[in-house]
């Protein structure tokens, strides 16, 4: 039987992976900007640290965690997401002695989630998480650091949808307001929402379902539940974020699929990419490290997804930058002639010119016009003729023209041409 990638995950192949890097590339730039390190946390952790960080009531620890026991029966879990990992590492390493800690990751997470467009089991994420401040000031500094981000790559049609939820002095009034809202449309809710509704009702107000949709429009709101100090950061974070010239709208539901979120919460959305608008969540978590057992630390971050900004982008037509091809191409016309065209291949390496040797005896003329639909510069052609005179045929692939070089310009050939 044929073995393919297991359901919900897919190779990135060469013609993407470039892409991959683009994005990467310019994901660490703004996070080292911001002044962001990176971190880098095992794909694995101990299942309790998702269940107590999560929470119990969140989709993510009810459904969808990659969850198996080691050969010492220990119960593991693919990481879901990266905060409470990035916490966990935190509180191991004492890393929070140092205000604000302020650190990134990149890489794999894993939900066991239906597969659709936007919606995989691996799937990727840029995040950002501040550590240690519980002013609104650096909940701006992450808003505005995830917004430099997309429109660095070039998307401008994306907006902040903003939130606070409270915290635990003042949410409880709205959760009970809301429960008994959702009460009096029970019979009408999806049968997902009807047990939200006793364990996290305010999922009911995110559900995709078209009537849980239109009967949560008149459902209460948080902001109008926010006691002073939650209102008072409220206003300030939206005051800074004018300072930043971060576009947003206030959106009272967004409430986010994480127990541990405290006060702000936000969405970056576009309106290109389907039901799957989602490009980026965050947050502030202030009781996320108690919940793992550590000591009190607030906290702020979000997480970008890569597969739905690469589908985001390329709706777009946001530029990836360029595929990495070799500039020089060196072609022996037989076997006869790969060591001279070796020590060449070798030299242009050596002086750090991306080149490649084509092995293939095919038609010289097809292979000029393959590479002609490619970015390499120059062919250089290695045939008895060439050898016994002691030079190379360059065919100059974009001028469409050909000269003769003695081998010993093979490098600086290219060299100087490449500084005109
Ligand atoms: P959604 O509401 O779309 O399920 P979420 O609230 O579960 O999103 P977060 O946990 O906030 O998502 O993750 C942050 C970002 O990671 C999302 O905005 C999205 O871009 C991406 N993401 C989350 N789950 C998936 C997935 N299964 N496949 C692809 N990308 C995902
Ligand atoms: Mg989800």
């Amino acid at each position: 039987m044929k073995i393919n990638v297991p359901r919900g995950t897919c190779d990135v192949l060469p013609v993407d992976s470039y892409k991959w890097n683009y994005i990467e590339n310019i994901a660490r730039e703004i996070a080292n900007r911001f002044g962001f390190r990176e971190i880098r946390t095992p794909v694995f952790e101990h299942t309790e640290l998702f269940i107590r960080g999560i929470g119990n009531s969140t989709d993510i620890v009810r459904k969808e965690m990659y969850t198996f026991d080691d050969k010492k029966g220990r119960s593991m879990t693919l990481r879901p997401e990266g905060t409470a990992t990035v916490m966990r590492s935190v509180l191991e390493n004492n890393l929070y002695l140092s205000v604000p800690t302020k650190l990134f990751y990149i890489g794999p997470f894993f939900r066991y989630e239906r597969p659709q467009e936007g919606r995989y089991r691996q799937f990727h994420q840029f995040g950002l998480e501040a550590i240690g401040i519980d002013s609104p000031a650096i909940d701006a500094e992450i808003i505005h650091s995830a917004c430099t981000f997309f429109e660095t790559l070039g998307l401008k049609e994306i907006v902040v949808q903003l939130n606070s939820l409270g915290c635990s002095e003042c949410r409880p009034k709205y959760r009970e307001a809301l429960v008994e809202f959702f009460e009096s449309h029970r019979e009408e809710l999806c049968s997902d929402c009807k047990e939200r509704l006793s364990i996290n009702p305010l999922r009911v107000i995110d559900c995709k379902n078209p009537n849980c949709k239109q009967i949560a429009l008149n459902a209460p709101v948080m902001i109008d539940f926010l006691c002073d100090e939650c209102k008072a950061h409220f206003e300030k974070l939206q005051k800074l974020l004018s300072v930043y010239g971060v576009d947003f709208k206030v959106n009272p539901r967004i409430v986010r699929g994480l127990d541990y979120y405290t006060r702000t919460v936000f969405e970056i959305v576009s309106n290109q990419l389907g039901a799957q608008d989602a490009i980026c969540g965050g947050g502030r978590y202030n009781g996320l490290a108690e919940e793992i057992g550590g000591k009190s630390l607030p906290a702020v971050g979000f997480a970008a997804g890569i597969e739905r900004t690469i589908s985001l982008m390329t709706k777009c037509g946001c530029s990836f930058g360029k595929e990495p091809t070799p500039k020089v191409i060196v072609i022996p016309l037989d076997d006869s002639c790969e060591e001279y065209s070796a020590s060449i291949l070798g030299k242009l390496r050596s002086a750090k010119i991306s080149s490649d040797m084509i092995y293939a005896k095919k038609n010289l003329k097809k292979i000029f016009k393959e590479l002609s639909s490619s970015e390499t510069e120059y062919a250089y052609v290695i045939g008895a003729d060439e050898i016994s005179a002691n030079k190379i045929s360059v065919k100059l692939l974009k001028e469409k023209n050909q000269v003769d070089i003695p081998v010993s310009d093979a490098v600086n050939f290219v060299s100087v041409r490449g500084n005109c």
